[in-house]
């Protein structure tokens, strides 16, 4: 990491001065300061999001082309897939006991509470669905949507094409995605310049918006989740680190500090990817190889936050009905959590959202269980940030763990 200068010239300093000014001027301000700074945090997550799609192709396109695509390919594949599924069960078992331990949902008083209506967002069917979904039947309209796990799909193909061509036309195209990468992550270089404006606009938009009747309603509950997802950033991920990757927790906190801030003031993996990948790259030290196969299907993929917060949500959800769950139901809500969120998107409440996926599974439906969701999400949005900056954090250390298994030795140097 850049530790040069003064500390205020700092960009990580900056984004955090940025988030007080912001909470200070949402506090003061109230409802009546948004619209003249909320355009603000619009305008960055914009120019994040113009940045992803390009980012991503070339970065996985050059990424698989320079691994090819034999045996090493699939190992990258097998651990990323094997560290994605620990790291989210870990997260949920640290949830499912939480949650029986502190029974949040006994004494909710949600009468006060006042409900929110549900944002329209796209809820998988199931595990062949996800499936479908990934094939992409024209790439252009999933670049388009964006559809990220089509895109993703279609560019490890194309990149194992590439490696797969005879020796002239392969060393062309791979210098051409290589070059584009390049030049895509000198421009997000560039669009992070803005991260303190953005991230002021945001925060004071959040801050000033919120009303907080409904926060003491469900202030135990809320305070479960803050405990779980603490748990699993301060706890399990370093342990993680440490034993898997022989890598200290406190240098590779410290140099994904800009990344985490961000997915926490947007909410987003999605929008965050191009600051993730950027830095994973040019702070941590992990290569493309890597990050290129880790990084952007784990966004939209590995989501330890958001599985989590499904399970106890789920559970919350019965004990605030009265419903005790059995110990088999309590086994489908972890692996529904799991493949909820895998299937959630990358974009704010999308693991609210697709709560109702869990808790269909368990039979628990009804207008009852949909005003408790809509109360839940009028206070969505603090855990969404919470859980956001989680999902990113947890993506970023199994990269570098996968980099260190593969032998990489420059990752995470202080
Ligand atoms: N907002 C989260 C993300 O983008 C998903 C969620 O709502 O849990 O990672």
């Amino acid at each position: 990491m850049q530790l040069t200068g003064p500390w205020y010239m700092r960009l990580h300093w900056q984004v955090f001065i940025a988030m007080l000014l912001g909470i200070a001027a949402g506090l003061l301000g109230g409802e009546a300061i948004v619209p003249s700074v909320a355009w603000l945090g619009t305008l960055f997550v914009r120019l994040l999001k113009m940045v992803i799609v390009p980012l991503v192709a070339f970065s996985i396109i050059s990424g698989v082309a320079s691994v090819g695509a034999g045996a090493s390919l699939g190992r990258l594949f097998g651990k990323t897939l094997g560290y994605y599924v620990l790291s989210s069960l870990l997260a949920i078992i640290v949830g499912l006991l939480l949650v029986n331990l502190i029974r949040p949902g006994d004494g909710a008083n949600l009468v006060d509470a006042e409900a929110a209506v549900l944002p329209e967002l796209e809820t998988p069917g199931g595990p062949t669905d996800l499936l479908m979904r990934m094939v992409p039947v024209n790439v252009i309209d999933a670049a388009a949507r964006p559809d990220m796990l089509a895109v993703i799909f279609f560019c490890i193909l194309f990149g194992i094409a590439i490696a797969s061509l005879p020796k002239d036309p392969r060393e062309t195209m791979t210098n051409f995605f290589s070059a584009g990468f390049e030049a895509m992550m000198k421009l997000t270089s560039g669009v992070i310049r803005f991260a303190p404006i953005g991230v002021f606009g945001l925060i004071t938009k959040v801050v000033g918006l919120t009303g907080f009747a409904s926060f003491k309603a469900l202030g135990l509950y809320m305070l479960t989740i803050a405990a779980g997802l603490s748990i699993h950033m301060f706890l399990t991920l370093p342990l993680l680190l440490v034993f898997l990757g022989r890598i200290n927790p406190r240098v590779h906190f410290r140099n994904m500090i800009e990344p985490i801030a961000l997915a926490f003031s947007t909410s987003s993996s999605g929008a965050t990817l191009p600051v993730t990948l950027r830095t994973l790259e040019k702070e941590v030290g992990v290569s493309n190889r890597v990050t290129s196969f880790v990084i952007p299907m784990g966004a939209t993929v590995n989501m330890d936050g958001t599985a989590l917060y499904e399970c106890a949500g789920v559970l919350f959800i019965a004990q605030v009905l009265g419903i005790d769950l059995t110990l088999a139901q309590q086994a489908i809500v972890v692996l529904t959590a799991l493949l909820a969120s895998i299937g959630a998107a990358a974009v704010p409440s999308a693991g609210l959202v697709i709560i109702f996926l869990v808790l269909d599974a368990v039979n628990l439906r009804g207008p009852e269980v949909e005003a408790i969701v809509g109360t839940m999400l009028a206070i969505d949005r603090p855990l969404d940030m919470f859980r956001t900056a989680v999902n990113v954090f947890s993506d970023s250390c199994g990269a570098a763990i996968i980099a260190r298994s593969e032998g990489e030795e420059g990752v995470d140097i202080a």
